[in-house]
This record gives structure tokens, C-alpha cells and sequence, in this order.
């Protein structure tokens, strides 16, 4: 007996058979004497549906425009998830982002959590409620509606699991767990038993979507007991914790990632002061760069490739274009044919050779590597996307060998 949250996916809710799943996997817990706090995403599609609407309508809208219509979407499934749970004649109250106190900065579309409220929710337990609440939105300072970003269900719920001290946060999703690679993209990709926030989270952060990863971020910020599992079939599925046995396997996943645009500086003058002129500026509105790689000066020039998500590709080159004649820079070129491919493991800290294994596999495969970036727990390479898929095939299948059935 004690506190669990659960959380479900798109997927998860998707139509009416899904919801009534759902509502059995939500009573039973209740049933067997613990209190539940449900989060919900938006049904499906629903989210990308209202993207598609709001271009009809405005090709730029306002983001605080778009955080009121992206929040509707979590709001019809907590209602209906709450009249199925009725149905089964259970006490249950479903709540808004706000009305479950989610209080956020102004970051309309990627607005982060700064407090919650609990007193509501605290409230609708003591009265023995199943509470459900709608992921991936807040209130900021000014009684506005924001969201979390993309996937931001995930640390709604982890949030709620810190706030209420839970014993337990459920992640229920549409895979069986996290898996080695997407199952979507590598058929024999392996469910893992478990695996370390700090892998979890470059998984995440490097394009595995199945955790978004603010939510790895803050479950190992308050040591939040995590499992990722499926709401389709009842059985084990993956535990998020801080340690793992590492000697068991060197790689614990690829990841792949195409929201990727390269931009390079050509013809840079050679001379100190230019890279951090060039970064600080794209700091300074806010642009994340990746992946940086400098050439060796020849003739008192060089040249300056990084990597941002495309979303920010317009602006980093319109920024860059206006300082250009100052850099004195021949040119500004922009890619974004290109995916970046990672491998992810704490093995790889005391295991040389895992680089090469990756390279090797590339080579086999014919794939030529663009730009390469490595971390203490993760190597990853940029390449055309039109080998991507190839590629994180071959890359699983060469570290996998040992662990597919
Ligand atoms: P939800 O709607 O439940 O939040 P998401 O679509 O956000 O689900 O995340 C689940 C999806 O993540 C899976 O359907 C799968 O295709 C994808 N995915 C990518 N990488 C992995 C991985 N390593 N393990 C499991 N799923 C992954
Ligand atoms: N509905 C939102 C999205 O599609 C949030 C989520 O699913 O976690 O990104
Ligand atoms: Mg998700």
C-alpha cells in the first residue's frame, strides 16, 4: 500500500477500448489499497492534429496561442479516462494542469516546472479519490496557460511522483519497456530489465523517445523509483534507477535522432576571439548548439561547423549572416540531410574499443561518418539520413550480438 503514479501515453488513450484498459489497470491499483495519481497525454494523434489546425489558420501563431490549444488535447482525455473509471464505480476526479497546481516559468511550448501546488491534490486523496491530471501543462506567473514541450507527460508525472514523495512512478507506454534500440526501426531490439538515469537520460536527450528527458532528469534529481512498461500487455517492463549492473552489458542502447541542421562558417579569420564571439551570439538568443567541430587554420583562415535541432536552423544562420562581414567569413552554409546516431553505456568507461566496434560497423555497411562527438557514456556520429535507419541497424547487430535472442 502507498502512493503510485501512473502515467499514459497517446497511444495508451488512444480510443474508447484503450481508455476502458486503461481504467481497469488505474482501479485495480486503487482496489488493492493505494492512492493513484493518473497523468494523461492527448489521445493519439491529437497533438500533431492541432499543429496541422493551428497552420491552416495562422502559418506563425502566437506560442502562448499555441500552449492554449495544445493543452485541449490532455484535457479530453483526463475526462473520459475519469468517466470510464465512473463507469466502474470508483470515486475519481479528473484535474487541469493548473488545477492540480503545476506552476511554470513563461516558456510557452518548453516551459519548465517551478513549483507545485499540492494542496488540491492532497485534498482529492484524503476524500479517497483517484485523481487524474493532464500532462504536459502548467500556469505561469500570469495566469497563463503553458506547456512542457513535446513528450512533457512523462515529467509532468515525475513531477507529481517528487511533490507526493511516491513510492512508485509509472510510466505506461505503447512498447514493452525500454528497449535497445526503437523496436519500430531494429526488429530484434531487446527489452532491457534495467537501466541508469545517467544512460537513460542521454538516450533520451539523444532522440530515443520513449522518456522525454526532463523527466530522467528530475527522477534522478529526487531518486524516483521510475519503470517504463506497457499498457498493452501486463508484464515486467524497464527500471530507471541510479545504479546497474554495468558489467552485464557494454552498450545499453542506440539512439537516433534527424531533428539535426548543420551550419557551417567557412573561410573564418584565424585568430583568437572568433569562436566565442560566434557562440556567445547564438547563446544569446537562446539557440543550443550540439556538435561543434573547428578545422586546423591554413593560409590564416579556418572553418566552424556546428549542429542545432532545425527548428533553430533560421535563426542561428539569419543571426550568423548579420555578424558575417565582421567575422570576415567567406560563406554560411546550411545542411539538414543529415542524423545524428548514438550509442549509449556506462560500460564504455573502462571498456576501450567501443568507438571502433561503431566505426567498424559503419565501414561494413558503407555509410560514411560526417562529424563524430563523444562523452564518457555515449559516442555519437553525424551521417546522411538517408542511411539512418542502416546504420542503426548495423551499429545494434554489432554491439547486440551477444543479446538477442
Ligand atoms: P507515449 O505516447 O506513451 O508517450 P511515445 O511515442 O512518446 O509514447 O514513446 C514511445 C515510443 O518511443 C515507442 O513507440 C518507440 O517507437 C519509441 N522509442 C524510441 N526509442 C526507444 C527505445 N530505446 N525503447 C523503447 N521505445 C523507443
Ligand atoms: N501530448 C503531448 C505531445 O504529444 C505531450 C505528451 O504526449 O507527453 O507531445
Ligand atoms: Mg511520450
Amino acid at each position: 500500500m502507498g502512493l503510485i503514479v501512473q502515467k499514459f501515453g497517446g497511444s495508451s488513450v488512444a480510443n474508447t477500448e484503450r481508455i476502458q484498459n486503461v481504467a481497469r489497470i488505474v482501479t485495480d491499483t486503487y482496489a488493492k489499497g493505494n492512492n493513484v495519481i493518473v497523468v494523461v497525454s492527448a489521445q493519439g494523434d491529437t497533438t500533431d492534429d492541432f499543429i496541422e489546425k493551428a497552420a491552416e489558420v495562422n502559418e506563425n501563431p502566437s506560442k502562448r496561442e499555441m500552449d492554449v490549444l495544445l493543452s485541449a488535447g490532455e484535457q479530453i482525455s483526463m475526462s473520459l479516462l475519469a468517466m470510464a473509471i465512473e463507469k466502474l464505480g470508483f470515486p475519481v476526479k479528473s484535474l487541469t494542469g493548473w488545477q492540480a497546481g503545476f506552476l511554470t516559468d513563461s516558456n510557452y511550448g518548453m516551459a519548465r516546472i517551478r513549483r507545485i501546488n499540492n494542496e488540491r491534490i492532497e485534498n482529492e486523496l484524503g476524500k479517497k479519490n483517484i485523481v487524474i491530471v493532464a500532462g504536459f501543462q502548467g500556469l505561469n506567473r500570469y495566469d497563463d496557460i503553458t506547456t512542457l514541450g513535446r513528450g512533457g507527460s512523462d515529467t509532468s508525472a515525475v513531477a507529481l511522483a517528487a511533490a507526493f514523495h511516491a513510492d512508485l512512478c509509472q510510466i505506461y507506454t505503447d512498447v514493452d519497456g525500454v528497449d535497445t534500440a526503437d523496436p519500430r526501426l531494429v526488429k530484434n531490439a531487446r527489452k532491457l530489465d534495467e537501466i541508469s538515469y545517467d544512460e537513460m537520460l542521454e538516450l533520451a536527450t539523444l532522440g530515443a523517445q520513449v522518456l522525454h528527458n526532463r523527466s530522467v532528469e528530475m527522477a534522478k534529481k529526487y531518486g524516483i523509483n521510475l519503470e517504463v512498461v506497457s499498457s498493452l500487455e501486463r508484464k515486467p517492463g524497464t527500471w530507471v534507477k541510479e545504479v546497474t549492473d554495468v558489467e552485464k552489458m557494454l552498450i545499453k542502447g542506440v539512439a537516433r535522432d534527424n531533428d539535426v541542421a548543420r551550419i557551417s562558417i567557412i573561410g573564418l579569420e584565424d585568430k583568437p576571439g572568433i569562436a566565442f564571439r560566434i557562440f556567445s551570439i547564438l547563446a544569446a538568443k537562446k539557440i543550443n548548439v550540439d556538435i561543434i567541430l573547428q578545422s586546423i587554420g591554413r593560409d590564416g583562415t579556418k572553418d566552424i561547423s556546428f549542429t542545432v535541432s532545425r527548428s533553430h536552423k533560421d535563426a542561428a544562420v539569419a543571426v550568423l549572416e548579420e555578424i558575417k562581414k565582421s567575422l570576415g567569413a567567406h560563406d554560411i552554409v546550411c545542411e539538414d540531410n543529415i542524423s545524428k546516431i548514438s550509442v549509449v553505456g556506462a560500460g564504455m568507461q573502462s571498456n576501450p574499443g567501443v568507438a571502433s566496434k561503431m566505426f567498424e560497423a559503419l565501414t561494413d555497411a558503407n555509410i560514411n561518418i560526417q562529424m563524430i562527438s563523444t562523452s564518457e557514456i555515449k559516442i555519437s556520429v553525424l551521417i546522411d539520413i538517408a542511411d539512418s535507419e542502416r546504420a542503426v541497424v548495423a551499429i545494434h547487430d554489432a554491439f547486440m550480438v551477444d543479446y538477442i535472442k
